[in-house]
């Protein structure tokens, strides 16, 4: 029977840790803040955002809203954030993506300090990442790392091959795997033979953003399966990019979803405004 990966279980351990180490910041008089700006009302980055404030709640730290009219300029939009980032109190900025087609993402990115980055998409903490160096980590990759490492699942030697590139999950979860000593392999949109290529993981990470793509096709026997997807089928449940439930018998650990990566996404990023204060 394959292990089921409990990501809600494994976050809710990490915030209750986070929990004892903000309690006593707050005894030697230091408060932990962190800076969530939205801007407009997208239903979906409002759900991201409030979980993010709940967290926040549970582990102690402050958190200061900053909600802004979709129609914001990018000029402000900057000028709020150089603002934070002077600010001694504030330990880290948060901007909610995606932002209006108005205001250059790459831009405002750029602006936050990369001491208070805490999502670690600046490209000093990228760099800092790609060369071993301390700097913030991007959430998702991180919490993925804690979900193999506290789940007891081996990841030196391990070939693990990784299905997607993209800036916040796929690139920097294969520095990650490979910082772990993991024999790394990147897949996209334009790797040939792709089942091939998948059926070489121990570790088998799928962040390729299509429901249900990854059938026991691409999974070796006995393969851990951490499945990054998130959508909505047509009966609007949640599911991942993986058919958990015919890969279930072939893998030896899996992630389902809800309840996987998802949760350690908010406790990674709880982890890094405490490792800001700290
Ligand atoms: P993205 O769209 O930026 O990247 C998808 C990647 O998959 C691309 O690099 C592309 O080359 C590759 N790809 C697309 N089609 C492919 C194919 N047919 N074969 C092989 N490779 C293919 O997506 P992303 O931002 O990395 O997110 C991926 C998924 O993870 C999405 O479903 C997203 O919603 C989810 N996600 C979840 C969390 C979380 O906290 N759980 C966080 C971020 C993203």
């Amino acid at each position: 029977m394959a292990q089921v990966i409990d990501g809600k279980a494994i976050s809710t351990q990490i915030k209750e840790e986070l929990k004892e180490k903000v309690a006593k910041l707050k005894a030697e008089g230091k408060e932990i803040s962190l800076a969530v700006i939205q801007v407009g009302r997208d239903p979906a980055s409002s759900v991201y955002v409030n979980n993010k404030k709940k967290a926040c709640e549970f582990i102690g730290i402050r958190s200061l809203a900053y909600e802004l009219e979709e129609t914001v300029s990018e000029k402000e939009l900057v000028e709020l954030i150089q603002q934070l980032n002077e600010k001694e109190d504030v330990h880290g900025i948060l901007v909610q993506l995606p932002l209006p087609k108005h205001i250059e993402e790459d831009k405002i990115i750029k602006t936050i300090s990369p001491a208070k980055d805490v999502d670690g998409f600046h490209p000093q903490s990228v760099g800092a990442l790609c060369i071993g160096q301390k700097g913030f980590v991007s959430c998702t990759p991180a919490g993925i790392i804690q979900l193999l490492k506290r789940s007891g699942i081996e990841i030196a030697g391990k070939e693990c091959v990784i299905i997607g590139r993209s800036n916040i999950v796929g690139k920097p979860m294969g520095i990650l795997m490979l910082r772990e000593n993991a024999t790394v392999t990147i897949a996209h949109s334009k790797t040939q033979n792709l089942k091939e290529v998948c059926k070489r993981a121990d570790i088998l990470i799928v962040a390729v953003g299509k429901p249900k793509m990854i059938t026991s096709e691409y999974v070796k026997e006995g393969a851990v399966v951490i499945d990054v997807g998130i959508h909505r089928n047509e009966n609007n449940k949640l599911c991942g990019d993986v058919d958990y439930e015919e890969v279930f018998p072939h893998c030896s650990a899996i992630t389902p979803v809800p309840g996987g990566v998802g949760p350690m996404t908010i406790a990674m990023l709880m982890n890094n405004c405490v490792e800001s204060a700290q």
